[in-house]
């Protein structure tokens, strides 16, 4: 399989998009074509294991990158025994015992939210192939509060890997910070940068830019720009479509939603010929995509810190990737990418992502979106814990009041994308109490943090992500340094 830049660069192989860096274009990478499963190859994969049934979805955009024993080996490490469920992606009924509504819950990896998913993968995956070239890397994170915490998970200890992880200073939650912060490990370094997450997404981008930084040592993402992750998640969309499916009728998937990575993934899912019905963009009060199914654009405004953290993003990076679908749908090969492109760099000098009006049009063939205000949000939570004593965190309940707002017939899936138990702070607003937490959430409470606060400026990062490069032991004792909270 070959990868394609939505904005007209060079065809890529798996490899080098993986720890290759991003598109010099700014564009993101797609596979060039999208591989087709029949029917009938479907229903023979209703019984295998979600490792089994994970290699049987992923190799088609693997092939000639990696042997087949060794993507089987790597997806059975990835799932083991730090995903504390079975199956790992288990679908629960909503309502009651044979309602035909259901949370997919994302929440049984180290770290307790569905970025786990694939980062479990995507870790290993990486190791591979650096143990292949023998080749050092370092990991830079920009994060809104669990690609972080999942990321250190899965990159901890590991040779040939620093990762340094920005988050927006007082911008995530206690639970989430002590996931990264209370990791205390040689490789693991954590910024909390006086800033909003798209600060540091922003600084996280001009980092991969910056030739003398990677001169020095390569800086990888392995934000969900990387496709690994999104590829990665399409296993368990294509998973509970079929799971949820009892006679073959198509599933509906709702997906709380932020940078639109998760999204991406279901819908490639849908292209492959999974029983995927309608799909549900649920936002919060951060409402980018909704206004773009509305009106054909999204004019920039600050993301305004919500409940539900990990979906407080102004502008959903992923999109382009979808963008890029209807573009060369419409335009062709050559002047799709070369249009959007036009269209991606215009957001820069005019703070507006607008699209022509067909392709609008067709955007709203795929997909609709939601939106939960942060009022909204501690309702249902309040709610649904009042009606069954169960509770629900913050982002999943953006994903459920989809479900109140629109009529959906047929199976339905809501992505429950975290435990509550990351989100004390909200479960008590909402409920007036604190669920018993996970052993492993319990096990951070008392964990000591290391983090160093950064103002909100490029040169800051590029020199505190330089003295992690040197590695000399002074520059990490400084780095060190507690920052109490
Ligand atoms: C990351 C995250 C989201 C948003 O996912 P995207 O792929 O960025 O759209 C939603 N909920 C939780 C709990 C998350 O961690």
């Amino acid at each position: 399989m070959k990868y394609n830049d939505t904005r007209g660069g060079d065809q890529k192989d798996l490899k080098d998009i993986l720890i290759g860096g991003t598109s010099p274009t700014g564009g993101l990478y797609v596979p060039e074509t999208i591989p087709q499963f029949s029917p009938e190859k479907i229903a023979q994969l209703k019984n295998l294991s979600y490792t089994d049934f994970a290699f049987e979805v992923l190799y088609p955009f693997m092939e000639g990158s990696i042997k087949p024993d060794d993507l089987k080996n790597i997806l059975r490490a990835s799932y083991g025994p730090q995903f504390e469920s079975n199956p790992v992606a288990p679908l629960v009924h909503i309502d009651g015992q044979d309602d035909n509504r259901y949370f997919l819950e994302l929440f049984h990896g180290p770290t307790l939210a569905f970025k786990d998913y694939a980062l479990q993968f995507v870790g290993r995956l990486f190791s591979h192939f650096l143990k292949e070239s023998g080749e050092k890397i370092l990991i830079l994170v920009a994060t809104s509060g669990d690609t972080g915490g999942a990321a250190i998970e899965a990159f901890r200890g590991m040779d040939n890997i620093d990762i340094v992880v920005m988050h927006p200073h007082n911008g995530i939650s206690e639970m989430q910070r002590k996931q990264m912060a209370g990791v205390i490990a040689p490789n693991v370094f954590n910024i909390a940068l006086e800033g909003a997450f798209d600060d540091c997404q922003n600084i996280m981008k001009a980092a991969f830019k910056d030739e003398a930084l990677n001169a020095k040592r390569k800086i990888v993402a392995v934000n969900s720009v990387n496709w690994a992750r999104l590829m990665t998640q399409l296993v368990y969309h294509a998973w509970s479509s079929l799971h949820a499916s009892e006679n073959g009728e198509r599933v509906n998937i709702v997906i709380p939603s932020g940078n639109y990575g998760n999204m991406h993934s279901a819908w490639v899912a849908k292209q492959m010929g999974f029983p995927v019905g309608e799909l549900v963009v649920a936002t919060n009060q951060n409402d980018a995509l909704v206004r773009f199914f509305e009106t054909g654009e999204i004019k920039l405004v600050k993301a305004k810190p919500s409940h539900a953290p990990s979906m407080d993003i102004n502008i959903p990076s992923n999109f382009e990737r979808f963008l890029h679908v209807l573009y060369v749908g419409q335009y062709g090969a050559q002047q799709g990418p070369a249009l959007l492109k036009e269209h991606m760099e215009a957001v820069g000098k005019t703070g507006v992502l607008k699209v022509p009006q067909e392709i609008w049009q067709a955007a709203r063939q795929h997909m609709q979106a939601t939106r939960c205000s942060d009022a909204e949000i501690l309702e249902h939570m309040r709610e649904y814990h009042a009606l069954n004593g169960n509770r629900m965190d913050p982002h999943t309940a953006a994903g459920y009041h989809a479900l109140v707002a629109l009529d959906l017939a047929g199976p339905t899936v809501v992505n429950a994308t975290a435990h509550v138990g990351k989100f004390a702070e909200a479960d008590l607003k909402a409920t007036g109490s604190v669920g018993e937490l996970p052993p492993r959430l319990k096990a951070l409470q008392k964990a000591e943090e290391r983090y160093t606060v950064l103002p909100n400026n490029y040169d800051a990062v590029r020199d505190f992500v330089g003295a992690v490069i040197e590695g000399q032991p002074q520059a990490h004792a400084r780095l060190a340094q507690a920052a109490t909270p």
